[in-house]
């Protein structure tokens, strides 16, 4: 079994109820045992401003899907949640399942980047990880701690209803 992180986005339709369903869907995923997830939290947009905030978790499962079979699986999970691709990059989405960290490996494939490329400067990527892995180093060997001296919380708190 292979230890995996897993970035949650949305910023439409229910954001939090699009995380929460997205959660349990990640419960079910084949193959695979269900860790823990993070606090849901609360982020500013990055990219167009003209969009919601946003809802962000990360999750931990274990499985023994290969890299590609879980893409697999969270893409169809995305469209399953009504994920409409659309020509403006970082634009508002119903749900975003971004593939931070698959056990230590390294993945340069058309597909997939793994570790995920944006991971180490997005704030909302960062702290609900560190929640959940507080002593979690990346395949290059900087402790994910480090990088939060860099990287402010540019307005991100946990979510309170
Ligand atoms: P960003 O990748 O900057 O967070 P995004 O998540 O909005 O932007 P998507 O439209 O969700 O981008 O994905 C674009 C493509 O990224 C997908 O078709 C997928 O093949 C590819 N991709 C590469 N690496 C990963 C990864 N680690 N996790 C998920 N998708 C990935
Ligand atoms: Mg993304
Ligand atoms: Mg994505």
């Amino acid at each position: 079994m292979n230890t995996v992180f897993i970035a949650v986005g949305s910023n439409l339709n229910d954001p939090i109820s699009q995380a929460l369903d997205a959660i349990e869907s990640l419960k079910s995923l084949p193959q695979s045992q269900f860790i823990r997830a993070s606090s849901l939290y609360s982020s500013s947009p990055m990219g167009p401003q003209d969009q919601p905030d946003y809802i962000n978790a990360v999750i931990e499962i274990e499985t023994s899907l290969t890299p590609i079979e879980l893409l697999n699986q969270t893409q169809a999970i995305e469209l399953g949640q009504g994920r409409v691709r659309k020509e403006e990059r970082w634009g508002a989405r119903t749900l975003d399942l971004d593939i931070l960290l698959y056990a230590q490996e390294v993945i340069e494939s058309e597909r997939l980047t793994v570790p995920h490329y944006g991971m180490k400067e997005r704030e909302f990527v960062i702290y609900p990880l560190l929640e959940i892995a507080p002593n979690l180093y990346l395949p290059c060997g900087t402790k994910l701690k480090e990088l939060t001296k860099a990287v402010p919380l540019n307005g991100l708190h946990i979510w309170q209803a």
